[in-house]
């Protein structure tokens, strides 16, 4: 690694330590030529194909942006968007795969989403699932509703609010 103050072509690690739960490395260097320090981070490429079939690299931010979208006016918190979006990015990368279809990382936010709102995820279904009419809803509600009865969780009133 070159310096970036003096271009010394060699620089030593003097501390190194995960960052990001453990999805980057994070090193502080120091030049031997000029004596300045400065930290590198590292983390393991993870590339987002998209429809267009152009590669751009995986963005928590751009789940974030995406997710906060569909919980407007929903009890949620930046701190529940801010870890939906880290378990989403942890998700993918368990997947061990370099590079992946936008369309998975929209799976991947659906399963978190759900468990966060289920407003919300209806909302973020919508439009990536391309719902069009209003028989996908209520498919969807009722896949919703089937499953909560399942799992055993009582049905609440925090189902569906009007639209203001
Ligand atoms: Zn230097």
């Amino acid at each position: 690694m070159h310096c970036p103050f003096c271009r010394h072509t060699d620089s030593r690690v003097i501390d190194s330590r995960t960052a990001d739960d453990g999805t980057a490395i994070r090193r502080r260097r120091q030049c031997p030529e000029c004596g300045k320090r400065f930290t590198t981070v590292e983390s393991a490429s993870l590339n987002v194909v998209k429809r267009s079939g152009a590669s751009e690299p995986f963005s928590r931010h751009k789940v974030l942006i995406g997710v906060r979208k569909a919980c407007q006016g929903r009890p949620v918190s930046e701190d529940d968007l801010a870890l939906l979006a880290q378990k989403v990015e942890e998700t993918i990368r368990a997947a061990g795969s370099a590079e992946i279809d936008a369309h998975e990382v929209g799976l991947a936010i659906l399963g978190p989403l759900r468990e966060l709102d289920e407003v919300a995820y209806l909302r973020f279904a919508s439009v990536y699932q391309a719902f069009d009419s209003l028989e996908d809803f209520e498919a969807a509600i009722t896949l919703l509703r089937a499953e909560r009865e399942a799992t055993g969780h009582e049905p609440d009133s925090s189902g569906i609010a009007p639209r203001t």
